[in-house]
């Protein structure tokens, strides 16, 4: 069996880093048909883990990610969206997990430290928060996914998960599937830079395009994206290293010919910022305006995005239930079977 897992925190609207980092791999692994499951998981209980003080944010943006997820091209027919906390089973699975792990380990992923710090939790974290990647390894394992599609900032959490997988199999015998990461071929995609030139465009940071900005918005914001402060007048020789707009030509222009040529003049000097950007907004349209086309028609009936969502969890329940009774049984804590 060949199954996928994978998802997004429901904490706004999905951004150019998701899709390039993420969605648009999904939507070709669910197209080529070579896979047997696809669930997509809606993560609105990891989002609550810094965002229990918001729970309206959580909400809201449940039907904005859904409709993402459907305009970038994924089609419930063929992969399971799925809400998070309406799944019972990965919390029980979470708690045994839990036993697995210790704290200084937890408190030593890089990912989770970035976070902690970026959200000035260092004198008090949330447990939850703390411990989001072993519910993580619940949500994968539950499934029995063998291959997680994500961004490279996920990998501290698939090596926990892979930790947590060996553990559960050496205590309890062969009862879990250990997950692969699937990082995009690209590398410019794996983490795609913010329009200020930050190392990730984050939702947290606030330096996104997102999937649903019109094209004016994107305009404005290719318009003011970072560039290389020291290229003055258009004859000066300009950098390309750090230069987003230039990294956004390599994660999404097809034509990398046209590409590497105007790298080429820019570095030579000669070729103004006005130019490559107008460029890279014709780019960037060609792949959001099919994007756009589709939300509109799922946003006119938001009733019947919600039934997909409903379906999904269901399906999700079926599936996760069946593997947690099935790693009760292997911890033996099956009395009444
Ligand atoms: P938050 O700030 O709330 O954590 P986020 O922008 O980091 O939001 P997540 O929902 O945490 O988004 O991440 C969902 C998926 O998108 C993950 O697989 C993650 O690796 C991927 N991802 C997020 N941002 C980027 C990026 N800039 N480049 C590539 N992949 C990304
Ligand atoms: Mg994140």
């Amino acid at each position: 069996m060949k199954t996928i897992l994978t998802g997004d925190r429901p904490t706004g609207k999905l951004h150019l880093g998701h899709f390039v980092g993420s969605l648009r791999e999904r939507v070709k692994l669910q197209n080529s048909g070579e896979y047997d499951k696809i669930f997509i998981m809606i993560a609105d209980a990891q989002a609550l883990t810094d965002h229990a003080d918001n729970p309206a944010t959580v909400r809201e943006n449940i039907l904005n990610v859904a409709l993402d997820y459907l305009s970038v091209g994924l089609d419930p027919a063929k992969s399971t969206i799925f809400i998070q906390s309406q799944v019972p089973a990965l919390f029980e699975l979470t708690a045994y997990y839990l036993n697995l792990v210790t704290v200084s380990r937890l408190e030593r992923n890089p990912t989770v430290k970035n976070e902690i710090a970026q959200k000035n939790f260092e004198t008090s974290i949330p447990a939850g928060f703390l411990c989001y990647p072993v519910s993580q390894a619940a949500d994968i394992t539950a499934f029995d996914a063998n291959i997680v599609p994500v961004g490279e900032d996920q990998a501290p959490m698939l090596e926990q998960t892979r930790e947590i997988v060996r553990k559960m199999n050496e205590l309890y015998g062969e009862v879990l599937v250990e997950p692969n990461i699937f990082l995009s071929s690209n590398e410019t995609c794996r983490r795609l830079p913010g329009i200020d030139g930050k190392a990730k465009m984050s939702k947290t940071l606030g330096n996104c395009i997102y999937l649903s900005d019109d094209a004016k918005t994107v305009a404005a914001k290719v318009k003011e994206m970072y560039t290389d402060p020291l290229h003055i007048k258009v004859s000066d020789p300009g950098h390309i290293e750090g230069n987003v707009v230039f990294t956004y030509l390599d994660a999404f222009c097809e034509d990398k010919k046209t590409v590497a040529e105007m790298k080429e003049h820019y570095q030579r000097g000669g070729l103004g910022d006005v130019k490559v950007k107008k460029f890279l907004l014709e780019v960037l349209e060609e792949v959001l305006t099919p994007i756009r086309q589709r939300r509109t028609d799922y946003e006119k009936n938001p009733a019947a995005v919600m039934e997909i969502l409903k379906a999904g969890t269901a399906a999700a329940n079926e599936k996760a239930y069946e593997v947690l009774r099935r790693v009760k049984r292997a911890m033996k804590i099956n009395y009444f079977e």
